[in-house]
């Protein structure tokens, strides 16, 4: 970045690669980069959320596309940039959001689950994060955005595939950050707190574990999802251009205690 004003937020002209972008947090994501002027390519496993998110990306006069695909699977990445750029001819932003959760005791859980929560959270998050560094080292810029989550930094006793998957993404973020800066490309991350969403509604419903949740947050508040909107924009536009490998935490402070 050269020089400091409003404009340096805008992300006007440039077009964003959101993986789960149009349910949960992603819905999110594409509404606020939307907002700030990018237009929206979301890559889902199913349809779920299509239509809400292209009214709502529509309404900021920003296209949208989509591709119901597995990230999973092998070829997914390359096929979901290579979608971007057919249907947009450039690459900008990615933002690796799609994440799930497999719940179980510790001596029951399957080798199954464990693979599916380390392939969705970080084998895929490096393969889309690899097929677009290509794009971006070309054009010497970039912004790469993984979902990380306070189990980046703590245990998760019933939830350890998921706590170990979003370790390997701050690794990630970090090294792949290191990598690519000479490439002026920068990788960094958001790691949400206690997010009020549905994967979360029925622990904060919790008679027991929602207040004592709430109680461990400085403020005693559990976060909305569009706490999470300016940190998205402040990543995804040239005001950060010189921050890189940060996981940054959007949590009221609970990681403090
Ligand atoms: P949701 O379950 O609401 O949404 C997840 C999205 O990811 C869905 O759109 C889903 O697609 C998509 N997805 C999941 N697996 C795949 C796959 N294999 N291929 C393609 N798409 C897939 O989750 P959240 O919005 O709650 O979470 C989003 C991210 O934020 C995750 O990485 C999560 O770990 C992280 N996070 C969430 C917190 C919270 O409080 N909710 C707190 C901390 C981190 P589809 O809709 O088609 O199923």
């Amino acid at each position: 970045m050269t020089k400091f004003d409003r404009q340096s937020f805008s992300l006007t002209g440039q077009v964003a690669l959101i993986t789960g972008g149009a349910h949960g947090l992603g819905k999110y994501y594409s509404i606020a980069l939307a907002e700030y002027g990018a237009d929206i390519m979301v890559v889902s496993h199913s349809q779920r959320g299509w239509t809400d998110i292209r009214q709502a990306v529509e309404s900021y006069g920003q296209r949208i596309s989509f591709l119901q695909q597995d990230i999973t699977v092998p070829g997914a990445a390359d096929k979901a940039v290579a979608t971007t750029l057919k249907e947009f001819g450039q690459l900008d932003i990615l933002v690796n959001n799609a994440g799930i959760q497999i719940r179980n005791d510790v001596l029951d859980f399957k080798d199954e689950d464990w693979r599916k929560v380390i392939d969705t959270n970080l084998n895929a998050t490096y393969y889309l994060s690899h097929a677009a560094a290509k794009v971006m080292a070309d054009q010497k810029h970039g912004k790469i955005i993984n979902i990380g989550s306070m189990q980046s930094y703590r245990a998760g006793k019933r939830i350890f595939p998921y706590a170990a998957s979003k370790h390997g993404v701050v690794g990630l973020t970090k090294s792949y950050a290191d990598a690519l800066a000479p490439y002026h490309v920068q990788v960094n991350g958001l790691a949400p707190g206690y997010i009020s969403t549905d994967m979360t509604k029925p622990l904060q419903e919790d008679a027991v574990r929602g207040p004592e949740i709430a109680g461990h947050i400085p403020n005693g508040e559990w976060g909305v999802p569009t706490d999470l909107m300016g940190p998205m924009v402040f990543l995804a536009s040239s005001a950060s251009d010189y921050v890189t490998g940060v996981m940054l935490p959007v949590d009221g402070g609970y990681l403090l205690r």
